[in-house]
């Protein structure tokens, strides 16, 4: 971008600051080019510009704009069935079950695609006691299918995801029991939490993911129902609201 093409934009931004803070609305804009948030002063709500300050590209502010609301309802001490929260002198810990009735269809599908493609492929070489180089080449995709899909089909009767933070130390993990995938975040970097499209997509949830928006994006919560999702998400933004 010339930086000649920069437009200064008039500063009248004191209805949308006001509204920026009131309330239990938060405003934000983020540049559809680049991804950068956009700072109030590079937005006019009267004239609806917006100028991002990365690469100066000019946007209609109703366009780009975004509002993140808590509901007035909400009690992040009510949680629905399968969520919960708990907080103590050093952390918080806000979080839900991943089980869903997908487990009654996923973990007998697995056992039986699983069963008859990898004893078919491999068990007969064992029972004849040959190895057949082709034939196992073949099978990879199916271990690999076997795993993805048989930790899946373990998420959906006994996987959880946890939000823990601990002063500006946060954690995301998603697992069974003691086993899973921690991410390490940091909570004061985090500037906006939104649901989002996940970054990859299998058939038999809901298509949704939480996002942790800050120096970077940190989605999570993909197996999540969505009422236990709406949980998390509006719990997120109220323990955002007090830091
Ligand atoms: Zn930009």
């Amino acid at each position: 971008m010339n930086r000649d093409c920069r437009r200064e934009v008039p500063h009248s931004t004191h209805a949308l600051d006001d509204r920026a803070h009131s309330g239990n609305i938060i405003m934000k804009a983020i540049c559809p080019t680049c991804e950068t948030m956009i700072p109030a002063a590079q937005m006019n709500v009267a004239t609806d510009v917006a100028v991002c300050p990365s690469c100066d590209e000019v946007f209609p502010l109703s366009l780009v704009v975004g509002t993140q609301e808590i509901s007035a309802e909400f009690d992040i001490n009510d949680p629905p069935g399968g969520a919960w929260f708990q907080e103590d002198f050093q952390e918080w810990r806000i979080g839900a079950s991943t089980r869903s009735p997908a487990a009654f269809f996923l973990v007998p599908f697995m056992c039986v695609w699983s069963g008859f493609s990898l004893g078919g492929i491999y068990g007969t070489q064992i029972a004849k006691g040959e190895f057949d180089l082709g034939m196992s080449l073949f099978g990879i995709p199916f271990i690999l299918g076997t795993l993805l899909f048989g930790g899946i089909a373990v998420m959906t009767v006994f996987g959880r995801v946890d939000v823990i933070v601990a002063d500006t130390v946060g954690r995301v993990f998603t697992g069974v029991g003691p086993l899973g995938w921690t991410r390490r975040f940091d909570w004061s970097q985090v500037t906006w939490i939104e649901e989002d499209n996940p970054d990859y997509e299998y058939s038999g949830n809901s298509g949704r993911v939480i996002s942790l928006v800050g120096k970077t994006r940190l989605k999570f919560a993909s197996m999540m129902s969505d009422a236990r999702r709406y949980y998390l998400l509006q719990g997120l933004r109220e323990l955002h609201k007090r830091t």
